[in-house]
């Protein structure tokens, strides 16, 4: 049953989050509409441990809604000029950094992360993806191909129809965009389920990308992975899932859409590698621990280097460099513009860190060390903020050590035979990122040969950037995002066209 919502209740009044929060609160966006849904859920606001807002609880009915607007939708605009739908989406990508300050604050006030370290920069990066696939119109490109010259032999890229998109919370804005932009400059029309942890920020970029495009095109989904999640995965109208989650929800995604048949990319956990080499710039190492760790994430990132290995002529060295940058960072209100480092998402997440950290504390000849100071201010509610953790002497086999924490937790070893760090960071059922840091060509060209990881780098540990192919190996996933492959292998399907003359 539709509820009363407060003032405003039409989306392009918005001007505050709190006015996004009024306008979507309850609401699903189909067929180019804010819809209600027969059921709600509370979104928490992880750094006053208050509901933030509440959000539609979707299921069958209303994941249907969504997909019938998508597939009435997408014959129109597959038949629209390839180069003409980059430019719309270009466009809207622009109209999202033009409300990136709004749209920063309602992320921030759902995820925890805080605006100044984390948001903001979300916002542009998913705005660049925007920009970056709108620019690739052209080049879904088909080949001839040499046959028998009485016959004209060629290739092209179709779209695949409806493309099911679901993502996590913890960098909703820039996931999204991650498997939209490309899905639609491709010529087919999506449906998002949001995280149900944090699906305002997701609504709203939809609200503002309908302005661009023709209505159905865009279209989101609220509500939790077993009815909502599940019921876009099952849906027979769907003809591509992308996922973006956790291993175990992978799993049953992946079944779902080999139940049917369809093509699924998986993008999953991680328990990243980052490996110092005795020649290492510790300055650049310290900094990229941090940034690689995305303590301003609370660690909360499939490509957290959660895994330390620090060469033993420098590892006394860089444990306290490390440490005293960490106790450097402000801790506190995500909306604050001098806080460096958020919240954890939700107390289940807490609880499950908490556990790792335990693990650690119980290991004999283990350590655990923490950094920074915790917020103080009475606004704030205590249970979610977290110090950054280092897990010292951890055994290789301990839980701690091998499993995704997704938090500020990283383990710290000190190593001095090369051979048999390389053998420890690839001994992971996980394979998404690695870095190796050293002044040697010759050591960074074999560590980036041997390393069993879809991103690898030297001497830097960048984000996901939307021209560089993205995505894991073994546990990490399946299929790449990001780039022009991403758009072509991912998001068309292939016809080869044999005419003889
Ligand atoms: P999650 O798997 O619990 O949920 C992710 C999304 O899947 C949510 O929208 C959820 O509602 C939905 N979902 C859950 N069960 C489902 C089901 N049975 N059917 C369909 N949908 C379902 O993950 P999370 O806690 O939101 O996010 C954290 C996880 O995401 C971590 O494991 C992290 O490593 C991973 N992640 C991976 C990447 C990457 O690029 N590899 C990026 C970010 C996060």
């Amino acid at each position: 049953m539709d509820k009363v919502l407060p003032t405003p209740t039409r989306p392009e009044d918005a001007t505050t989050a709190e006015d996004w929060l009024a306008v979507l609160a309850d609401r699903n966006f189909i067929g180019g509409a804010l819809t209600g849904a027969a059921a709600s859920l509370d979104v928490m606001e992880p750094a006053l441990m208050r509901v933030l807002g509440s959000a539609a609880a979707s299921g069958e009915a209303e994941v249907s809604a969504a997909v019938a607007a998508a597939k009435a939708a997408q014959p129109g605009w597959a038949g629209t000029n390839a180069r003409k739908r980059g430019k719309m989406v270009a466009e809207a990508g622009r109209a999202i950094i033009a409300e990136a300050a709004v749209l920063a604050k309602l992320l921030a006030r759902e995820t925890g992360k805080a605006v100044a370290t984390e948001c903001r920069g979300e916002l542009a990066v998913a705005a660049d993806l925007l920009e970056f696939y709108g620019g690739l119109g052209s080049e879904l490109k088909g080949e001839t191909v040499p046959f028998d010259p009485s016959v004209f032999a060629t290739t092209t890229r179709e779209p695949l129809g409806v493309v099911g998109a679901i993502v996590p919370w913890n960098v909703p804005l820039v996931l999204t965009m991650l498997k939209i932009a490309p899905a639609l400059v491709a010529g087919n029309t999506v449906v998002i389920k949001a995280s149900e942890e944090a699906p305002f920020a997701t609504l709203a970029c939809a609200v503002i990308l309908d302005r661009y495009l023709p209505a159905g095109v865009v279209n989101v989904v609220v509500g939790d992975g077993p009815s909502c999640g599940a019921a876009l995965t099952a849906h027979p109208d769907i003809a591509k899932i992308t996922f973006t989650g956790s291993e175990n929800a992978g799993r049953i995604v992946y079944g779902a859409g080999a139940q049917r048949i369809v093509p699924v990319s998986l993008e999953l956990g991680g328990k990243s590698p980052m490996i110092v080499c005795a020649d290492a710039d510790l300055g650049k190492v310290v900094a990229g621990a941090i940034n690689g760790m995305r303590f301003t994430r609370q660690g909360q990132s499939c490509t957290a280097a959660s895994r330390i290995y620090v060469h033993e002529s420098l590892y006394d060295a860089f444990l306290s460099a490390l440490k005293t940058k960490l106790d450097a960072m402000v801790i506190g209100d995500p909306l604050d513009e001098a806080t460096e480092i958020g919240t954890i998402i939700n107390p289940r997440q807490k609880a499950t860190i908490d556990r790792y950290v335990r693990i650690a504390e119980q290991t004999p000849g283990a350590s655990v060390l923490r950094c920074g100071t915790l917020p103080t201010e009475d606004h704030l509610a205590p249970d979610l903020f977290m110090q950054p953790t280092l897990l010292l002497d951890l055994p290789e086999d301990s839980p701690a050590a091998r499993e995704e924490i997704f938090g500020p937790v990283c383990m710290i070893q000190r190593w001095s035979d090369y051979e048999a760090v390389i053998a420890a960071a690839n001994d992971s059922p996980y394979g998404l990122a690695a870095t190796v840091w050293t002044d040697s060509l010759a050591t960074a060209l074999d560590a980036t040969r041997r390393i069993n990881a879809g991103y690898v780098q030297v001497n830097q540990n960048l984000t996901i950037q939307p021209n560089l192919s993205y995505g894991g190996f073994g546990n990490s996933g399946l299929g790449k995002e990001a780039s022009l492959e991403a758009m072509l292998e991912h998001f068309t399907r292939k016809k080869t066209i044999v005419m003889a003359m």
